[in-house]
């Protein structure tokens, strides 16, 4: 089945075409910025998927979609000659609520789910949404499927996932955790049983996604039991613009202090905050270790607070499981940076998790799915790749083939 994954950011979007019978990917695109005056598209083609960039200057994630569609129809290099060609479409959606505990197809009854899910995700879900919109015009009749970062979280229990307010708040709008990142934690919690050589349900797992978003989940017999983020993507660690778990009543006191609106306040805590608040500089890991190793006290302090915070988090899901065999770092930072993993485990070995700084370092590497922690070490450590994109395209591709059924 050809697979159109379609994840929208609040300024990216991530697109991939994938034929998932041979699990073959046959165009890659990213739009980065997207907002800003930097705003840029890559498109690229299989089999060697030499870069095209695109000015996305003044659009809008949904218009940069359909400029992609628009080179994938007209370009020589492209895989397809007409969008019928495309089988189905699968949206990666942050936000499911309580109404989504697994894929779904979009019809009319989702659409509407959907909408009242938006300000769950409000920087994420209104992009999707439009997308979305994009994808009915341009593909009317292809099947579109969502599907949910917070699905993998359902499994949570209810001591997880309530929080301590007056329990009319959960029961009339439904505040409680839902969590996020989960279709990457839940593949990388199978591609460190696939490493470890033991199946998932025999073990117990913390795995966390460090990339620019954040968020650890204590994954037990292959269940996710507890996760960082909750409400909103805007709880747990320190983010790349997004504050992670403050005391609340600061929001409360700057708002009387500076008369700041509910969605000044928003804007704060998802965009100004994390790494960039402390940093000054840059969102970015990258740049901040760069500003750090030329001396810079500000990137430096951002580094020492974000590897605290996750160092945290990781005691925190060891004490809520009730064995754990691996930790497992992905996504940007997780799977790129030795350094940042060497910082975050030297204050770990403690608990039995004890990197082999060798393999931890091993440029060759970087890439491939792999064990970094010494022979002996009682919890291993494992490097492993996300792949949402093959991840949505095969969710996409079991709930379509169902239909036919
Ligand atoms: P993601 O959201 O998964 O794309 O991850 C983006 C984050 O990963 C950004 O903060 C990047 O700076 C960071 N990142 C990517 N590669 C590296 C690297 N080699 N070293 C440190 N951080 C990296």
């Amino acid at each position: 089945m050809l697979v159109l994954v379609v994840n929208a950011g609040s300024s990216s979007l991530k697109s991939q075409l994938i034929e998932t019978d041979g699990k073959v990917v046959s165009m890659k695109c990213l739009a980065e910025k997207v907002g800003t005056d930097e705003a840029c598209m890559n498109i690229s083609f299989a089999p060697d998927f030499q870069k095209v960039r695109y000015n996305a200057v003044g659009m809008t994630v949904a218009q940069c979609l359909g400029k992609l569609l628009d080179v994938m129809v007209d370009d020589p290099e492209s895989p397809i000659s007409g969008l019928s060609q495309i089988d189905a479409v699968g949206n990666r959606i942050v936000a499911g609520g309580e109404y989504f505990t697994k894929a779904s197809l979009i019809d009319a009854d989702a659409r509407a789910k959907l909408s009242l899910c938006e300000e769950l995700a409000p920087l994420h879900n209104p992009a999707a949404d439009a997308c979305i919109d994009m994808l009915m015009e341009l593909l009317p009749g292809t099947p579109q499927v969502a599907v949910f970062d917070t699905a993998f979280h359902a499994t949570m229990p209810p001591k997880a996932y309530m929080y301590p307010l007056p329990m009319r708040y959960y029961e009339e709008y439904h505040i409680r955790r839902y969590g996020a990142h989960g279709t990457s934690h839940r593949y990388a919690a199978q591609q460190a049983a696939n490493l470890l050589g033991r199946p998932l349900r025999d073990l117990g797992l913390i795995t966390c996604h460090l990339g620019n978003g954040g968020s650890i989940t204590a994954v037990n017999h292959g269940k996710s039991i507890d996760t960082s983020m909750g409400f909103t993507p805007l709880e747990g660690l320190m983010m790349g613009t997004r504050s992670g778990s403050i005391d609340p009543a600061i929001i409360t006191y700057i708002m009387r202090r500076e008369g700041k609106t509910f969605d000044e306040m928003d804007e704060i805590l998802n965009r100004e905050s994390g790494i960039l608040g402390i940093s000054g500089t840059s969102s970015d890991m990258r740049d901040v270790l760069e500003a750090a190793s030329k001396g810079d006290e500000r990137a430096e302090l951002a580094i020492d607070m974000y590897v605290y915070r996750v160092q945290k988090a990781i005691g925190g899901y060891y004490a809520a499981m009730t064995r754990t065999d691996a930790v497992v770092m992905t996504a940007g930072i997780g799977e790129n940076s030795a350094d940042l993993r060497e910082r975050i485990f030297e204050g770990l070995a403690h608990m039995g998790m004890i990197l082999d700084k060798e393999r931890n370092q091993f440029e060759g590497a970087v890439g491939a799915n792999r064990i970094i922690s010494i022979d002996d070490s009682p919890i291993r450590i494992c490097v492993v790749t996300t792949d949402e994109e093959m991840r949505i395209a095969r969710e996409t591709d079991n709930l379509v083939s169902q239909m036919g059924d």
